[in-house]
């Protein structure tokens, strides 16, 4: 089984920005473990920007370009550093991917991304994925790393892509406004009614919000992978969702809305 684990700023890092310890070395241990249950892991890791606020002392997100990938430069230093201490524990080997939109839009860059991944997995290794926030710029920004998870998880040919969040999963109305908002645990096809109750849900620390989370769906589903939404608070949830149990929001893939199947053979 192949999976994709994308991990937002408000989960690996405090509301300081800087890094949230307990939570990080929790989740490189439950990554590291299924990791040796046999499961290939691509670990799509946001923070960069957070993380280099944090470090560099500023109270808030930096506005202008310039200061902003300065931050990221300083934060991807430090997640790597932390990652690759922590991975290392276990005796697992990370390698660091950076990537920009053209990187993925321009034909001959995407295959050498996607061959340089596959050789990663086969090396055993585990790509830590982030755009290259300190040079992407305007016209060659992806901007979030919600879309950039559903892209990474449809070039390595993925089963399961995995969002952890502040959030619960995708509600039907914006639950910030809506207190009698429900939670949606599956969805099968992906429509209008969704990125209308996903509009204004944006987190205060990294850049997505739920209308990302859906567009990165629309891409994992298209290429035969589903996708889970959850709450990253616990990192514990990751073992839940392969034991195939009901958290968060799962949305379907155009294969599993064919021939649906619960399990993803973590346990098997
Ligand atoms: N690439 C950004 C960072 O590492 C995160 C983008 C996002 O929050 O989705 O800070």
């Amino acid at each position: 089984m192949r999976l994709v684990v994308k991990v937002g700023t408000s989960t690996l890092a405090h509301s300081t920005g800087r890094l949230n310890i307990k939570r990080v070395e929790h989740l490189c241990k439950v990554l590291s473990d299924i990791k040796n249950s046999g499961v290939e892991l691509v670990f799509v890791t946001s923070g960069a920007i957070g993380v280099g606020q944090g470090k560099l002392s500023m109270k808030e997100r930096p506005s202008d370009l310039p200061t902003t990938q300065a931050a990221a430069a300083v934060g991807q230093c430090e997640l790597m550093y932390t990652y690759d201490k922590l991975f290392g524990v276990y005796n697992h080997t990370v390698a660091q991917v950076l990537v920009t939109a053209d990187d993925i839009e321009d034909e001959n860059r995407k295959d050498n991304f996607m061959n340089t991944m596959l050789r990663l997995l086969q090396l055993d290794v585990i790509p830590v994925i982030n755009e290259n926030d300190s040079v992407s710029a305007h016209e060659c920004v992806i901007g979030d790393n919600d879309t950039l998870s559903g892209i990474v998880a449809a070039a390595v040919g993925a089963d399961l892509l995995i969002i952890l969040s502040d959030v619960q999963g995708l509600y039907d109305s914006n639950p910030f406004n809506n207190p009698d908002a429900k939670l949606l645990r599956v969805v099968e096809k992906i429509g209008p009614e969704h990125f209308a109750a996903a509009e204004g849900t944006v987190s205060k620390l990294g850049t997505g919000g739920m209308v990302t989370k859906l567009m990165a769906a629309e891409i994992a589903v298209a290429a035969g992978c589903d996708m889970v939404i959850a709450n990253g608070m616990n990192p514990d949830v990751l073992y839940d969702i392969l034991e195939g149990k009901e958290v968060g929001t799962k949305f379907l893939s155009v294969r599993q809305n064919i021939n649906r199947e619960d399990n993803y053979g973590y346990n098997e």
